[in-house]
């Protein structure tokens, strides 16, 4: 069997959305800044693509902007509000510990800058409070930047309650919302969000695709610097194909959210009883306030990198929540934030599903997963240790 179950990381494009590229390449393939007609059929697909996209989020099309991708419009949207602050001589950031590095390499590089960034503790269950935000805006605070959902543990945020806390301090909000578009309702209304950003590649959409939802009010600081495309916001042709692409995923993904939901969240729940249920393994985040599709676990005494090898063996594709960056093993930002042990979030298996999966996956994964935990747990030293009791079990 083969099984693909990373789609936190991307999904396979969906066949609405391939179908929404094709004519792009060969049939409608002017510029749409060219006054000629093919340039003008080009212009018109790009309106309809931005307007797909404002209907869904309940934006206005001149509130969107493309980019190329989620880690482009975080960087965009936060670049932006720093300008803006400090222009108005505010310098304080607020943001969370387990972001995504397309924000909080972002963060840091306005550090380098001169701006000071406050980031929030999270609390066990992986959700932060709107509480926590309103503790830590001060007179200075020129931008809240809180995910939608996090990416590898999959906890949906308050993004309702804390929009409604800076607003009432005139405070602009960011949410990176790669992981939620397409997956849960958005409303930048009833939100009250300012700065929304989203990639398709994460909606069964093309890759190298995204967008900046920017409300009205607040100017958009260029980072490619060009053309008058995009209000003059992004310079650059826009890539057709790929944003006809985009919006066509978006648009299906938005009218089957609840059925994918309702599809997805007992397939979710069905792995993390079974995964839980193998000793000594904790599921990392709130069990409920989590994506439909996300299971996110931690085996002590193992290494995530083994678990994922012998998983590809049997045909399936997963991740772990530690990155590993230029050759060295660091354990995930995110477990450690969640407050895990470095041992325990070595150990970590995240697993995320799209409506493509099938309920025999989950049964597949099921059967053989125990086993090899099992197989990992006798070759390594670390459990025979926690195992005679010279070292304390930490889950
Ligand atoms: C994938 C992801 C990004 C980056 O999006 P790209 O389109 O790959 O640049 C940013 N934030 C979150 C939460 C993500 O999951």
């Amino acid at each position: 069997m083969k099984i693909y179950a990373d789609n936190a990381a991307t999904t396979r494009l969906s066949d609405t959305a391939l179908a929404a590229m094709t004519p792009c390449f060969q049939e409608v393939y002017g510029n749409p800044s060219s006054l000629h007609t093919p340039g003008q059929q080009a212009a018109e697909k790009l309106a309809a693509a931005r307007e797909i996209f404002a209907r869904n989020l309940n934006a206005s099309p001149r509130e969107l902007t493309f980019t190329s991708g989620g880690s482009e419009a975080d960087n965009q949207a936060l670049r932006s509000a720093a300008a803006l602050g400090a222009r108005r001589g505010k310098r304080h950031i607020i943001s969370t510990k387990f972001e995504h590095h397309a924000v909080l390499h972002t963060l840091q590089a306005l550090e380098r800058e001169g701006f000071e960034v406050t980031l929030l503790d999270i609390p066990p269950g992986g959700v932060v409070t709107a509480e926590q935000v309103r503790e830590a805006i001060r007179p200075d605070t020129c931008l809240v930047s809180v995910m939608f959902a996090n990416n590898e543990i999959g906890t949906i945020q308050p993004i309702a309650e804390i929009g409604a806390v800076c607003r009432q301090a005139g405070v602009l909000f960011h949410t990176d919302a790669v992981q939620a578009a397409g997956h849960v309702p958005i409303d930048v209304e009833a939100l009250q969000v300012d700065l929304l950003s989203l990639s398709a590649h994460k909606f069964h959409g093309p890759k190298g695709v995204g967008a900046l939802y920017a409300r009205r009010n607040v100017p958009l600081t260029p980072l490619i610097h060009g053309g008058a495309q995009e209000r003059g916001k992004r310079g650059g042709t826009e890539d057709l194909p790929g944003i006809c692409g985009a919006a066509a995923a978006f648009d299906e993904a938005c009218a089957d959210l609840e059925r994918n939901a309702a599809y997805l969240t007992p397939l979710r729940d069905k792995l993390i009883a079974g995964l839980t249920a193998i000793p000594h393994t904790v599921l990392n985040g709130d069990a409920v306030r989590r994506l439909p599709g996300n299971v996110n676990v931690c085996f002590e005494g193992i290494e995530g990198e083994s678990l994922l090898l012998l998983l590809d063996e049997k045909g399936i594709a997963a991740s772990s929540g530690s990155a590993c960056t230029s050759g060295s093993l660091d354990p995930s930002h995110v477990l450690l934030a969640l407050g895990r042990p470095h041992e325990v979030a070595h150990g970590s298996l995240r697993l995320t599903l799209s409506p493509e999966n099938r309920p025999e996956e989950i049964d597949y994964i099921l059967e053989v997963l125990p086993g090899i935990v099992s197989y990992l747990r006798e070759m390594s030293p670390v459990w025979d240790e926690l195992e005679t009791g010279r070292r304390p079990h930490l889950i």
